[in-house]
């Protein structure tokens, strides 16, 4: 029989793995073909995760064994350092929040937030003061009267979310639930989205195809490639510290520089990925700076973006690079480019990242 300072121990434990998701060893076949291989991947409690990666490289397939909507084929799934992997999707704590709503047409944007608790058995009142609370968190309870149809997508969504919010799960799975929106309500959402779950302080986990959106979001993105994950770090790891050339080239844009190039400029043996911000673009005549390394060649493409100037760089060493440039005003200092231009590409090793 366990001692009581043993119980205590283990409910510690328990409260603090509260709200955390833990998958070991996690696959997933569909009949002859495996979606999900291996995986291994640990969330703590109120952190804000990421699943990125391109279509098909098994996002959702996690997220659907998270819920239960799929059975593992074998490795483990804990919530809350609880063993789930073959509970049913009701008897888990957790809950969903999809791309298409869901949500119920014939139903009042209320009756659609309160649905779940309904189904729960609480009182009329409690339904009532809760979907009032969630629906100021979302910042619409102004609408609590409208059906669906009246509301724009951006609302929708923020109502799918209340409604999921509204049952306290310790986890929320979310998947692409942006993705139908447009780009500037999509931003708007984002930071929408972080506060409230800032605000909410639950784990979420997040699916989306889209870098910027899981870097902007996210506490840590683990990047999926063809069912494995290829890396999970912050948003600054991930990004200025690829460990793999699928990871360089999925995030962002990135210069690769073959190994034995690599070794004639540094004397290092790797192939090196270098971020086109971090590079500078200086006349191909100028000296290059103590611990720099350049390539000369000659501007293919100038490509303003707005913020940026994107220019393509053909090296005479063979290989494309890209440079990007702040369109600041204060910049006079910089040699303006144009197509034909022979120029120095120049960048610091230090700034770029050993690829295996
Ligand atoms: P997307 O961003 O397009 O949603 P994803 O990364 O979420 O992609 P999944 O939906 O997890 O990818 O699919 C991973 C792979 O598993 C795909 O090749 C898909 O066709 C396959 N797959 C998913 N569900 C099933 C199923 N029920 N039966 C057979 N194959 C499936």
């Amino acid at each position: 029989m366990a001692t009581a300072a043993q119980t205590a121990n283990a409910q510690t434990a328990d409260s603090a793995l509260k709200g955390s998701v833990s998958l070991q060893g996690l696959t997933k076949s569909f009949g002859e073909f495996t979606a999900v291989r291996e995986l291994d991947l640990d969330v703590a409690p109120g952190e804000f995760l990421s699943m990125l990666g391109p279509s098909g490289s098994g996002k959702t397939t996690v997220l659907r064994v998270i819920a239960g909507f799929e059975e593992a084929t074998s490795g483990t799934v804990r919530l809350s350092g609880v063993d789930v992997t073959r509970t049913p999707p009701h008897a888990r704590d957790v809950n969903t929040v999809f791309q298409d709503y869901a949500l119920f047409p014939h139903l009042t944007i209320a009756e659609n937030v309160g649905y779940g608790l309904r189904v729960r058995g609480s009182s009329k009142a409690e339904r009532t003061a809760q979907v009032e609370e969630s629906l100021r968190r979302v910042r619409l309870d102004h609408v609590a009267d409208r059906l669906p149809q009246q509301l724009s997508g951006g609302q929708r969504q923020r109502i799918a979310l209340a409604r999921a919010l509204i049952l306290r799960p310790q986890v929320l799975l979310l998947d692409e639930p942006l993705g139908a929106l447009d780009k500037q309500l999509r931003e708007q959402m984002q930071i929408e989205l972080k506060q409230i779950q800032r605000e909410v302080g639950i784990t979420f986990i997040f699916v989306t195809h889209d870098q910027e959106e899981a870097l902007t979001l996210s506490d840590r993105v683990a990047v999926f490639n063809n069912g494995r994950i290829e890396q999970v770090g912050t948003a600054r790891e991930v990004y200025e510290n690829p460990e793999t050339e699928f990871v360089a080239r999925f995030l962002g844009l990135s210069n690769l520089i073959p190994a034995a190039l690599a070794q004639e400029l540094s004397g290092e043996r790797c192939t090196m990925s270098i971020r086109p911000e971090r590079v500078r673009l200086q006349p191909a005549s100028d000296p290059l700076r103590d611990g720099d390394v350049g390539l000369v060649g000659t501007v293919r493409e100038v490509v303003y973006t707005g913020p940026a100037t994107r220019y393509l760089i053909t090296a005479d060493a063979g290989v494309e690079l890209i440079a990007e440039r702040p369109n600041a005003h204060h910049r006079t200092d910089e040699l303006p480019l144009e197509r034909g231009d022979h120029v120095r590409a120049v960048w610091n090793p230090s700034h770029a990242a050993r690829l295996p």
